[in-house]
């Protein structure tokens, strides 16, 4: 179900909201600047609107979430358990690091995708989230450490790919209402046919990131059921044509999980896939969530595997997630808190 809310509106839509109250034009970009920039979550927290309509509108929707709970990892990760306004649940996370602030944040409520390896997917698909819904994650991380964020990352729980619309609405508003550079905004797909090139006609300066995950499609649909509709060709197609499109090279992500995908072989054989292509690999050494038995390889054999595909001249970063010991790393969203408490709280 969806809300008719404030937050995610542009200027000149609060420009006319605000007419259409009695209010004069001008109050539009007071409305703008408060709801954005001063993070106000009630309408009678405007103290530079006349008392009455604040009294009359206190309580109008403005699109923000209360924190049902947070948990910060030693690291400084600290993930959110936000409810939602029909009473469910979704996470997100704030990661500070020396420069940045980045918010990993949620685009579904659970997810349909069920790849074997991640937390969210056991608990299934709920709801799309709204682009305000977004958004007000972003603005609730960057309330709670006091610090403006830098960067936004689609990773937390759901498929972007499968909420487009909603997602590049909240991207057009971080961009342009909040002021967060498109370059600093990354969304991550596991693939959804017809998808990728839909977005890359957008011609979007973001960063963008696919989960690969295998260097062929046997393994591949092995370890993510939806990719059984998608052959492997087919994505690295769209891909080539989406950085055609964009000029933007992509971001190819691969989990790491002990002897099914991390052999030599595979390297090698996922370094021959992505020849020529203009890309990035960003290994991911697995997270470990408990309903499955897959193991995070060793040190040695992470470097062996990225060896080889630096001898092949690709370009590849290991990266270790962050907030693994408040589950709040890439994969884990949703998993403890599941255990533990039901999803819906009323
Ligand atoms: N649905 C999107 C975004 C969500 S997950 C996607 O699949 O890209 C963000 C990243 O975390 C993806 O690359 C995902 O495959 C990875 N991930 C999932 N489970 C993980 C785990 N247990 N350990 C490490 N990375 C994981």
């Amino acid at each position: 179900m969806s809300q008719d809310v404030l937050l995610g509106k542009s200027l000149p839509e609060l420009t006319h909201w605000v007419e259409a109250t009695g209010q004069p034009s001008y109050r539009g970009k007071q409305l703008y600047d408060w709801l954005y920039n001063k993070g106000i979550h009630r309408l009678d927290e405007i103290t530079v609107f006349p008392k009455a309509w604040r009294a009359e509108m206190a309580a109008y929707p403005v699109g923000r979430s209360q924190i049902h709970h947070h948990r910060t990892a030693p690291d400084g990760t600290r993930k959110y358990l936000l409810k939602l306004h029909d009473g469910l649940i979704v996470e997100t996370v704030g990661i500070p690091t020396e420069k940045r602030l980045t918010v990993c944040v949620s685009s579904q409520v659970g997810c349909a995708m069920a790849c074997d390896f991640c937390a969210t997917g056991k608990s299934g698909f709920t709801r799309h989230l709204q682009a305000h819904e977004i958004i007000d994650q972003v603005l609730t991380v960057q309330e709670d450490f006091q610090q403006r964020v830098s960067h936004v990352v689609f990773m937390g729980m759901g498929e972007p790919l499968a909420n487009l619309d909603q997602v590049l609405k909240s991207v057009y508003g971080l961009n342009q209402d909040i002021g967060i550079g498109q370059r600093s905004l990354t969304i991550s797909t596991v693939g959804v046919p017809g998808k990728i090139r839909e977005l890359a006609d957008h011609y979007l300066q973001i960063t963008f990131a696919v989960s690969l995950h295998a260097p062929n499609q046997h393994l591949r649909e092995s370890i993510i059921p939806t990719a059984s509709h998608y052959p492997f060709q087919e994505l690295l197609d769209e891909c080539r044509e989406y950085v055609a499109i964009t000029h933007r090279r992509i971001s190819f992500e691969y989990i790491l999980l002990a002897g099914v995908n991390d052999l030599p072989d595979h390297a090698t054989e996922l370094a021959k896939q992505l020849k020529g292509f203009q890309s990035h690999v960003n290994l991911i050494p697995y997270n470990p969530i408990t309903e499955v038995p897959f193991q995070r390889p060793g040190k040695k054999r992470i470097n062996v595997f990225k060896q080889i595909l630096q001898d092949h001249k690709i370009a590849v970063t290991v990266r270790y997630s962050k907030g693994l010991e408040a589950d709040a790393a890439c994969g884990q969203l949703r998993s403890n808190f599941r255990r533990s408490a039901p999803a819906t709280v009323k």
